[in-house]
Formats: C-alpha cells, structure tokens, sequence
C-alpha cells in the first residue's frame, strides 16, 4: 500500500531530515509516527501526502510510483490520501458544512450529491447537528473532527494526521482516536504522527521512531 525506498529529504541546501528511509506498509494498517519536536514526522507524512517531494529515493502508494507524478496527476494522490495537518487549515469565515464541502467544489462534485456526502463525513465524526456552526463557535476537539471530516469526505484509502490530538483533553483526545480507529476498522490505512508517548502506549500499535536522524520501525509502541 506504502512504500518508501532508500527516502532522503533535506529542505534547500539544509542537512538530510530522513536519510534511508525504508519501509513498508500494508493496506490497512494503523501506524504511529513517533519521535520527539523536529525530528521530521511532519515531513514523513508530507512526503506520503505528496506535499513534499523526496530529495532522492522511491514512494510507492498502491504499487504507483508518487515522488516524481506530474502536476496534473497530484490531485489522484489528493483523493487517494486525506491529510490532516497540524494547522488545521479550516476556513473561519464559512459554516463547518461548507468547510466539509470545499473539496468536493474543486472537483466540481453535483451540489446534492456532494452535500449528501459531506453531511455523512460529519456524522462519521460525531458532528451531527453542527452543519451551520462557523469553526470558531466550536471547541478545539471539534475543530479537529471537522478537519478530519473534511480529509474524509473523498473516501480515501489512506489517511494521515499530524499531531490531531495536540492541546486536547484527554477526553477529547480519545474521542478523535476513537474516530480514527472507527475508520481504520473500515479498512482505511491510517498514520498519525504523534509525540505523546503516553497517548500511543494506550493503543500499542507499529510505531515508525525517528529520532536523532535515526529511523526505526517497531512492531509495538516504542517507549
Ligand atoms: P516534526 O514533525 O517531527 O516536528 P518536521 O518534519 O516538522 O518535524 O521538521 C523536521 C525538521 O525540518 C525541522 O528541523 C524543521 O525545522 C525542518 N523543516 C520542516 N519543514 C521545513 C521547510 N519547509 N523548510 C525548511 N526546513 C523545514
């Protein structure tokens, strides 16, 4: 499903972030990405994301080669991985139904059969009922679920999010991971990149370890 062969990235003329980078990841699976602030999580999941272009090496997404596809073919990886960065991007100024909807515009998706699915990605998330609230009239937690929903509303087999449970209560924490794992049941693979050793411990899954330029691929959660 991923694949990532001998993976280098620097940023300019900066030094290698990920050096070597190999692994493999199966339809289906749930991975934490883990390592501490700056160690390059981000970059991992932009690479997957197509965000970023590797310096040098081969990704794979479904067996097609993704580092070196045109700009015309970007938005296949777009539907194909629903990304969830850290800043979460959301438009203040529109209702968390049209937030949802923005991806579906862009493809020019039929305006009932778009809302018809942006209304189901919000109920995925447990936001059922908060159509017609804007961004800022909700809580932190539900900002992100709605962020989530808006990375879902494509459908895609792969989903990526970068710290989703930072500055959260535990409570709320839960409940996003909780919205992960639902999907993840689905069938959706699934990476998110954390550095809350004790929030994955609770899960015990494969964690991808970048620390100190090394990378490292457990089976369980590292600690
Ligand atoms: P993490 O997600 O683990 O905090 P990042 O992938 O965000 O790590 O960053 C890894 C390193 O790459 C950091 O030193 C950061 O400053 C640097 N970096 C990230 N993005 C860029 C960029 N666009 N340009 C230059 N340096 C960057």
């Amino acid at each position: 499903m991923i694949r990532f062969q001998h993976v280098f990235k620097s940023y300019g003329r900066g030094k290698n972030i990920l050096a070597d980078i190999n692994f493999e990841i199966a339809g289906g699976d749930f991975i934490f990405v883990s390592g501490p602030s700056g160690a390059g999580k981000s970059t991992l999941l932009k690479l997957i994301g197509g965000l970023e272009a590797p310096s040098r090496g081969s990704i794979y997404l479904k067996e097609q080669r993704v580092d070196q596809l045109a700009a015309r073919a970007r938005p296949y990886l777009r539907r194909a991985v629903g990304v969830i960065l850290q800043d979460t991007h959301l438009l203040y100024d529109r209702s968390a139904i049209n937030n949802v909807l923005l991806p579906l515009e862009v493809q020019g998706v039929e305006r009932s059969v778009a809302l018809k699915r942006a209304r189901a990605a919000m109920e995925k998330v447990g936001l059922a009922g908060k159509e017609g609230f804007t961004p800022i009239e909700m809580s932190g937690g539900e900002q992100q679920r709605l962020a989530i929903a808006r990375a879902i509303v494509n459908r895609p087999a792969i989903v990526i999010a970068d710290e989703p449970t930072a500055n959260l209560d535990a409570a709320s924490a839960k409940r996003i991971m909780d919205v992960f794992l639902d999907f993840n049941r689905v069938g959706v693979t699934t990476l998110i990149a954390s550095h809350d050793r004790a929030l994955m411990a609770q899960y015990a899954r494969r964690t991808l370890l970048i620390e100190e330029g090394r990378f490292s691929d457990f089976a369980g959660v590292a600690l």
